[in-house]
């Protein structure tokens, strides 16, 4: 059985349905702080649907080790895969101590509780933020690791603890360190739903005559001098987790990261939802976002020599997908009567 925290969230649901699809059962845990109790409702038809099997859901904090002993103690968990964390850079910059707490010492709660009831097994969702501002492009997995903000810190500071903690009591791991990760499921169950949203895609897509869309930077050394991202679709990320897994299983630890190898401009992410969606977006161009760097590109040959995996779906694929999510979220946040509770 595998234990998913932060399964409630956006990429940690992608997950729960790669692995209950690929016939594996799964316990969640989730302090709904950043993810929904909707999420994992969706998640529970979804398995139903599949005849796949969700185990339970475990409303608890990472940080809370009486609750974290009586799940290990309750299900036979064989590997944890551990999203739970607060994502946003801006965020961690104005509130490093939310950070720290929340995503440091949370994780290092978890790995304590996996030593004492013997469960050996984790794949971390860590960031290419942990880079900070790349040397060479694209970025493999030797690049120096210097982060420039506390929510890369604190990702970075949870791998060292985590090769420490395999050393010293046997633990393996895979670290998966993601590029830009866009798209929803095909089947609507989830997508991505924060309270405050900053991605491109969504934003992009939340755009209307009442609000723009914000591109920030114009002035970058660039193709376009738009910058450029690495965008992976979440299902595929999703994917390689469940391969991962598998991975561990027979195979020692590894460190890799969750990229497409190519590069896209906003301009170009921009033009693909209005060429995809036959739309027109109302645009403002702004000066750039504090901290974003000009160019970020996974070097992500490791996936594939390692665990046979490479990015798959189409950039117009996930940002049809994205849209009917961005449809489905709208009713989902409308009052209770009005709610969706079907998938598309
Ligand atoms: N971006 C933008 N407008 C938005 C959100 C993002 O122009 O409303 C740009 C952002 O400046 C960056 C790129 O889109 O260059 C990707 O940003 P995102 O926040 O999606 O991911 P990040 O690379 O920061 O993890």
């Amino acid at each position: 059985m595998i234990l998913i925290t932060g399964g409630a969230g956006y990429i940690g649901s992608h997950s729960a349905i790669d692995f209950i699809k690929s016939g594996y059962d799964v316990v969640i845990l989730d302090n709904l702080s950043v993810g929904h109790i909707e999420i994992i409702e969706r998640l529970k038809d979804f398995a139903k649907n599949e005849k796949g099997s969700f185990v339970d859901f475990i409303k608890a904090d990472t940080r809370d080790k009486e609750a974290l002993n009586k799940l290990f103690q309750t299900y036979k968990i064989d590997a944890v895969v551990h999203f739970a964390a607060n994502s946003l850079v801006n965020e961690s910059v104005i509130s490093p101590s939310k950070y720290y707490n929340n995503n440091v010492s949370g994780s290092i709660s978890l790995l304590d509780a996996m030593v004492e009831n013997n469960v050996k097994k984790i794949v971390f969702s860590s960031t290419c933020a942990t880079y900070g501002e790349p040397n060479y492009i694209p970025i493999d997995e030797f690049h120096p690791q210097k982060p420039v903000n506390p929510y890369g810190s604190t990702k970075l500071a949870i791998e060292l603890a985590i090769k420490d903690y395999a050393k010293a009591y046997g633990l393996k791991y895979t670290i998966f360190r993601y590029f830009n990760v866009i798209g929803a499921d095909a089947d609507g169950v989830s997508g991505e739903w924060h309270d405050i949203e900053t991605h491109l895609v969504p934003n992009i897509l939340k755009a209307d005559e009442n609000k723009v869309f914000n591109l920030f930077g114009t002035d970058y050394d660039t193709k376009d001098g738009t910058c450029v991202r690495d965008y992976i679709d979440v299902c595929d990320l999703a994917k390689a987790h469940t391969l991962a897994y598998e991975y561990l299983r027979n195979n020692d630890s590894t460190i890799i990261n969750l990229g497409s190898g190519e590069g896209e401009s906003v301009k170009e992410i921009f033009s693909a939802v209005e060429n995809v969606l036959n739309i027109k977006v109302p645009l403002k161009i702004c000066s750039r976002r504090e901290g974003d760097p000009a160019k970020l590109v996974a070097n992500s040959a490791k996936a594939k020599e390692m665990l046979q995996w490479s990015a798959k779906t189409p950039l117009n694929v996930s940002i049809q997908n994205a849209a009917n999510w961005e449809r489905i979220l709208k009713t989902l946040q409308q009052p209770a009567e009005n709610k969706e509770r079907t998938h598309i």
